[in-house]
């Protein structure tokens, strides 16, 4: 009989000669079992890869993103003229039926190619409604085994089709909160959209707090109603989360009524949401419908960025490409001098690490050894000129190389157990 294993070896990687965040010195990075350290370990024999004076960034978080909806690498599908939340979501079953290709398929090819482009975790919202069943649900479960160890997955169940509005999608929220695959529970437009005198059911805000409570859920609700349709559920959620003492498990999405507001009234909403732990995330669509991040930040609101949609029946737009994305935050907000870019940058890295409650990604010792290889001159430049990937490390491994995302955690093959 074989005695007890010898303890593993740490896993130990150096990546020589990169600039962190772009500084003129080059450095090392050490990783040794996922985290960065200071040296070296002594007696190590590490893995070494040579940076040849590239770039190294913290790899980014999309705080948004709708991964079921996607046809990503389908053939081309052409969209018909929509313009209202009743027929965006009837587009989302069309395309849902005409995909060749089954939900979880699509929803891993597009995240696996999220990694490659430098992402390391992800909030996805998935549609819970009858016509779906939890198929989104129990697809995203299949997708977070397939990338663990190279994505983090939150997923939310999202009742896009409302819970008042849509008899049984309530019933179908519940099961899901209860099966143990999801993170948090979605909501959409409480007084808007599901707020009608005709739905039936308890309100939705009674019941997403409700199931959050119960099994110990995370919220996060969509929120695109504008002026006090938008802002008295804002308030409403502000409430709730401090008497159900869900402060930080709390966001909401989009929140289109806040940019509409500026001076004292924006201070007065930054201050409530703060001292109540809500937190926000922008998708950065149009200069009028982007988050004051800045002003929000200052105020002490954790403020995520996302991808929403990629390339669904709302949009052909959408490239699940977080550096892209920071690119669209700097144009929408205008940003011009460094520092503006470097704080876009800093929302897909930082803010989102802070809204999803992980680590934040610093390439100083005792950060997880998560970030990515690019060739250019500095941050900013970056920013704009978004160049390639080329590598991108994971927890202190190589999960992507050159655009293309490598496989599970032998690299390339399927874990072997
Ligand atoms: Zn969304």
């Amino acid at each position: 009989m074989a005695g007890p294993a010898a303890p593993a070896a740490p896993a130990v990687t150096v990546f020589r000669n990169v600039r962190p965040y772009g500084a003129e010195r080059v450095a090392d990075l050490v990783a040794v079992d996922g985290l960065l350290v200071d040296r070296l370990p002594e007696g190590a024999e590490p893995e070494v890869v040579d940076g040849a004076g590239r770039i190294a960034l913290p790899t980014l978080v999309d705080a948004h993103i709708h991964p079921d909806k996607t046809a990503w690498g389908e053939p081309w599908y052409s969209r018909r003229p929509a313009g209202s939340l009743p027929e965006y979501v009837r587009g989302d079953v069309d395309l849902h039926r005409h995909q060749r290709t089954p939900l979880a398929e699509r929803a891993h090819r597009l995240l696996a190619h999220a990694v490659a482009s430098g992402t390391r975790a992800v909030r996805a919202h998935v549609d819970v409604a009858p016509a779906f069943g939890l198929a989104g649900v129990t697809g995203l479960a299949e997708v977070r085994e397939r990338l663990a160890g190279a994505l983090d997955l939150q997923l939310v169940a999202f009742p896009q089709h409302g819970v008042r509005r849509t008899p049984g999608a309530g019933a179908l929220l519940a099961e899901a909160a209860a099966g143990g695959l999801i993170d948090a529970v979605g909501g959409i437009d409480p007084a808007g959209f599901d707020g009608g005198p005709d739905g039936e059911g308890p309100a939705q805000l009674d019941l997403v707090f409700d199931l959050a409570e119960r099994y110990g859920l995370r919220l996060d609700v969509h929120l695109h109603d504008r002026g006090d349709r938008g802002l008295a559920p804002l308030r409403d959620i502000a409430a709730r989360t401090r008497a159900a003492g869900l402060a930080g498990r709390v966001v909401v999405s989009h929140a289109f009524c806040v940019p509409e507001l500026g001076g004292e009234r924006l201070d007065e909403l930054a201050a409530l949401l703060a001292g109540s732990g809500v937190g926000l995330t922008t998708v950065a669509p149009s200069a009028h419908q982007v988050l004051p991040f800045r002003a929000l930040r200052a105020h002490g609101v954790r403020v995520g960025l996302g991808s929403d949609g990629v390339r669904d029946s709302w949009s052909p737009f959408g490239n699940a490409d977080m550096l892209h994305r920071a690119h669209l935050l700097g144009w929408t907000t205008d940003a011009r001098t460094d520092e503006e870019l470097a704080d876009c940058f800093a929302l897909a890295a930082d803010g989102g690490a802070e809204l999803l409650d992980l680590p934040r990604a610093t390439l100083e010792p005792g950060s997880p050894a998560d970030f990515m290889l690019v060739s250019g001159e500095c941050l900013p430049q970056v920013v704009v000129d978004l160049p390639p990937r080329e590598l991108v490390v994971r927890a202190g491994r190589v999960v992507a190389r050159d655009g293309r995302y490598l496989g599970g955690p032998a690299g390339g093959a399927a874990p072997v157990e």
